[in-house]
């Protein structure tokens, strides 16, 4: 199954993701960085690839995790 993450150093926490897919994505106020909140990511394919897509600094991966 394919799995988002965000790579914190990346991240400058722009509010894209969060706009676009809040579902998935929140922006931590303790870290300021965004995070995936929730591994239950069915139907949410379309959103994730959108806030992949209109990231500023390709902070967010997308790919298919292996040990399932
Ligand atoms: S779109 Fe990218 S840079 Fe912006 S908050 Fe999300 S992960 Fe961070």
């Amino acid at each position: 199954m394919k799995k988002p993450k965000v790579d914190a150093k990346k991240c400058v926490a722009c509010g894209n993701c969060e706009a676009i897919c809040p579902e998935v994505f929140i922006i931590k106020d303790e870290d300021n960085v965004s995070h995936v909140i929730t591994d239950d990511l069915f139907g949410l394919e379309g959103c994730i690839e959108a806030a992949v897509e209109n990231c500023p600094e390709d902070a967010i991966t997308y790919e298919e995790e292996g040990g399932e």
